[in-house]
């Protein structure tokens, strides 16, 4: 049984109100995370008791609640937004449980509050997947399936995913406070999340500076991960965006498969606003949205500062993943490093070879020959030659073996491509799971070998390039 304890919706009058679940009908579990259940003290397997709480169906200590919230979407402001298809339990071991898909909420704007087993299962192992790659990420404890009906395009199944962070604010909720004209909720709110979540900004002079700037490093630094570990959010609206600096909402998310900068993977995202190449800007115009939402308790001046240091930290973080990658030294002047990312990422786009393949050929690279591992895949561009020999200026190597163990804790061999996922997704709609927990198993790992599993570290088939992802979920 989860031990619940009140949190946030307790303490700031105004945030959340109660709701009650609509539980699925026959829930099964589709996915466990042992490691989560661990963290928040639960049996290592799941049991008939916390499916029934999982599902909505209780008993609970405490009242569900869903919370309000607006933001900008694709630029523009939506007023009210909110919980609007799940609800916060409580927390345990100070997370916050969060049922995704538990049906219609006070927020809900017409919708119907369910999520299908296709968005549920993707949320839940792009949450594995980005934690075991070292990401910041929400994570999720479990996902349940379903027979209840739910229509999209067509019709499909229900399915819960059961969410984990220590907090599910968004950039939006700050928003949502100063927007709507409630100036007591809105300092309540900063003064918690301020006490809660950030206590070592509450020392200096100016704790909601401090915080805005420690905001401002993560989303940073969360978006430089993003760009080096080539994954695309998809839905960048500010009611996305969380306040710990997480991976946050996975809706038509994607992993690259082939080097393509420009990559949109929402379908719905018809101005490319989202595209893999935008997220760095998209991440500081987020950040002025939150400014703003925070304007009467920030100094006019803060914003120029802020900027300066989001470049900074966004640079320093791409840096530090991509030379990992590479294993080359990480001093020297900042342009030039970036400049042999950049012609690298650059060369892979033109030669339309796979990102993560191709950077993964590094572990069985000997940078000192011609016909090196990364040559098979670059060496026919007419900048390799000379990128090579920068590269090999850059080198940390003194001995091979350790160097390309290196590089293979450094450039992952499994990654959550969206035709693997599909595949463990067609799966458990067919009342299959185990295809699904294999997969989670392997993302666990994503830096191992997995000899068993060739499929995980193959070429994507040619069919995962027609596969579709929108906002519809
Ligand atoms: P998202 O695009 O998932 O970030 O969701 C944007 C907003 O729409 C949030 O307020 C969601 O709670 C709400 N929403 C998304 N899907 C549904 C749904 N099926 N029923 C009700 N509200 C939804
Ligand atoms: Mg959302
Ligand atoms: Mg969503």
């Amino acid at each position: 049984m989860l031990n619940l304890s009140a949190g946030i919706n307790q303490a700031v009058a105004g945030l959340a109100r109660p709701v009650e679940p609509s539980p699925l009908r026959d829930p099964v579990w589709l996915g466990w995370s042992e490691d989560m259940a661990r963290t928040l003290g639960l049996p290592a397997r799941a049991t008939e008791a916390l499916l029934k709480q999982c599902n909505g169906e209780g008993p609970f200590t405490l009242p569900p609640m869903a919370q309000v919230y607006s933001g900008h979407q694709f630029g523009g402001y939506t007023p009210r937004l909110g919980d609007g298809r799940g609800c916060h339990l409580g927390e345990v071991q100070g997370y916050e449980l969060f049922l995704k898909g538990s049906g219609p909420t006070p927020y809900s704007r017409g919708g119907d509050g369910r999520a299908v087993i296709r968005s549920a299962v993707r949320e839940f192992l792009a949450s594995e997947a980005l934690h075991h790659l070292g990401l910041a990420t929400t994570r999720a404890l479990a996902v349940l399936g379903s027979d209840t009906p739910v229509w999209r395009e067509q019709q499909e199944r229900g399915a819960i995913t059961v969410r984990v962070s220590r907090s599910h604010l968004r950039f939006g909720h700050f928003e949502y406070f100063k927007h709507s004209d409630q100036p007591k909720v809105l300092a309540a709110l900063i003064d918690y999340t301020l006490e809660r979540y950030f206590p070592d900004c509450l020392t200096g002079k100016k704790p909601v500076q401090a915080w805005f700037f420690e905001v401002v490093s993560r989303t940073a630094e969360t978006i430089a991960d993003w760009q080096a570990m080539g994954f695309a959010h998809g839905v960048l609206n500010s009611d996305n965006m969380s306040i710990l600096g997480e991976t946050f909402d996975y809706g038509p998310f994607a992993f690259m498969d082939r080097c393509d900068p420009g990559l949109v993977c929402n379908h719905s995202d018809h101005h490319g606003r989202y595209a893999f190449d935008q997220q760095p800007a998209i991440g500081w115009w987020n950040l002025q949205r939150l400014a703003l939402a925070l304007s009467d308790h920030l100094d006019a001046e803060v914003m120029a500062a802020a900027l300066a240091h989001y470049q900074q930290q966004l640079v320093a973080r791409y840096l530090w993943r991509m030379e990992a990658r590479l294993g080359v030294a990480s001093d020297g002047e900042v342009q030039s490093r970036l400049d042999l990312v950049a012609d690298l990422v650059e060369m892979m786009r033109r030669q339309q070879v796979d990102f993560h393949r191709c950077l993964r050929s590094l572990c069985r690279m000997d940078p000192g020959i011609d016909d090196n591992a990364l040559a098979q895949w670059l060496g026919d561009d007419a900048q390799w030659w000379s990128w090579l020999s920068r590269y090999r200026d850059r080198l940390t190597l003194t001995e091979l073996q350790p160097w390309q163990q290196q590089r293979a804790r450094a450039n992952p061999n499994v990654i959550l491509r969206t035709h693997l996922a599909q595949q463990a997704i067609e799966a458990a709609e067919n009342g299959d799971a185990a295809p699904l927990n294999q997969l989670h198993q392997a993302l666990r790992h994503p830096y191992d070998e997995h000899p068993d599993h060739p499929h995980y570290t193959e070429a994507p088939p040619s069919w995962a390039q027609s596969i579709t992802l929108s906002c519809s979920s």
